[in-house]
C-alpha cells in the first residue's frame, strides 16, 4: 500500500495520542483534579444531569478512560440497565475497569476505536464522549458511528474543551501553556503530554463549529451549554 502525507500525519497523531495516554494512565485522576481545580467533577455531574439516563437505560461511554462517567451511570441504571465502558487505550481501560470493580461494579468493557464501534445499530439510549473527541483522527466518522449505535430517540452527549469567553483568553492561554506543562513536569515528570493537552485544546473546534459537525453527522435538535465561561461545552444531539 502507498501512504500519502496525510496518512502519515494521521498515523503520527494516533501514535502520539497512544503515547500520551499510556504515559498518564496511572496518575490520570489525580492530574484531572489538580489541573481543573476539581471542576471536571462538576462538568461531569452536569453531563449526567442532561443524560436522561434512568433505571434500565443502556449507556455507552466512548473514550471512557478511567470511568468517571460510567461509574455515575452505573449508579443510575440499576440491575436492569447496561453500561459499556470503552476506550482505544488498554492502559486507561484497565485502570477504569479496576476502579469500577473496586467500587463494586462489574460492567462490560471493550477496547475499541470510536470510529469502528463493535455494537449493533439502534442499541443505546445514551452515548457519551467526555474529553475524547478532541483526540480522534476522524471526528466526522466517530460522530457518525456514535449516532449509528443510538436508538431512535436516543441522545449523544459530547463534553469537550471549547472556546473560552474572549476576555478570559489571555489568562487561560497562560495557564494552559505555561502552568499546566509545569504541573505535569512536577507531579508526574511528563511535560510533553501536558503540552500536547494544551495544543490539542487550542486547535479543537469552537462551540458553533462543533454544533454543525454534529448536525453534519445526522444528529438533530443539537444544542450546547457553556460550562465555566466556555472552558468546556456540553453538546447534546438526538437521533430520530
Ligand atoms: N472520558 C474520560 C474522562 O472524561 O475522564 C477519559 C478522557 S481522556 C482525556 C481521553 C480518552 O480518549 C483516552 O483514554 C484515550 O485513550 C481515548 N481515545 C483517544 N482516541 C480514541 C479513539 N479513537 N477511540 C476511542 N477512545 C479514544
Amino acid at each position: 500500500t502507498h501512504f500519502g502525507y496525510e496518512q502519515v500525519q494521521e498515523a503520527e497523531k494516533a501514535r502520539r495520542v497512544a503515547d500520551v495516554f499510556d504515559s498518564v494512565a496511572q496518575r490520570y485522576d489525580l492530574m484531572n483534579d489538580v489541573m481543573s481545580g476539581g471542576l471536571h467533577r462538576l462538568w461531569k455531574a452536569f453531563t449526567i444531569a442532561k443524560s436522561g439516563v434512568r433505571e434500565g437505560s443502556r449507556v455507552l461511554d466512548v473514550a471512557g478512560g478511567t470511568g468517571d462517567l460510567s461509574l455515575a451511570f452505573l449508579k443510575r441504571v440499576g440491575k436492569s440497565g447496561q453500561v459499556w465502558l470503552t476506550d482505544i487505550n488498554n492502559a486507561m481501560l484497565t485502570r477504569g475497569r479496576d476502579r469500577l470493580c473496586d467500587k463494586g461494579f462489574i460492567t462490560p468493557v471493550a477496547q475499541c476505536d470510536a470510529e469502528k464501534l463493535p455494537f449493533p445499530d439502534d442499541y443505546f439510549d445514551c452515548v457519551t464522549v467526555a474529553f475524547g473527541l478532541r483526540n480522534m483522527t476522524h471526528k466526522d466518522s466517530a460522530l457518525k458511528e456514535m449516532r449509528r449505535v443510538l436508538r431512535p430517540g436516543g441522545r449523544l452527549l459530547v463534553l469537550e474543551f471549547s472556546q473560552v469567553w474572549k476576555p478570559l483568553a489571555p489568562v487561560y492561554d497562560f495557564y494552559s501553556f505555561n502552568v499546566i506543562p509545569r504541573i505535569g513536569q512536577l507531579l508526574v515528570k511528563d511535560e510533553a503530554s501536558y503540552r500536547y493537552l494544551a495544543e490539542s485544546i487550542r486547535v479543537h473546534p469552537d462551540q458553533e463549529t462543533m454544533k454543525s459537525m454534529m448536525e453534519q453527522a445526522g444528529l438533530e435538535r443539537v444544542d450546547y451549554f457553556n460550562l465555566s465561561l466556555g472552558v468546556c461545552a456540553l453538546h447534546r444531539g438526538f437521533k430520530f
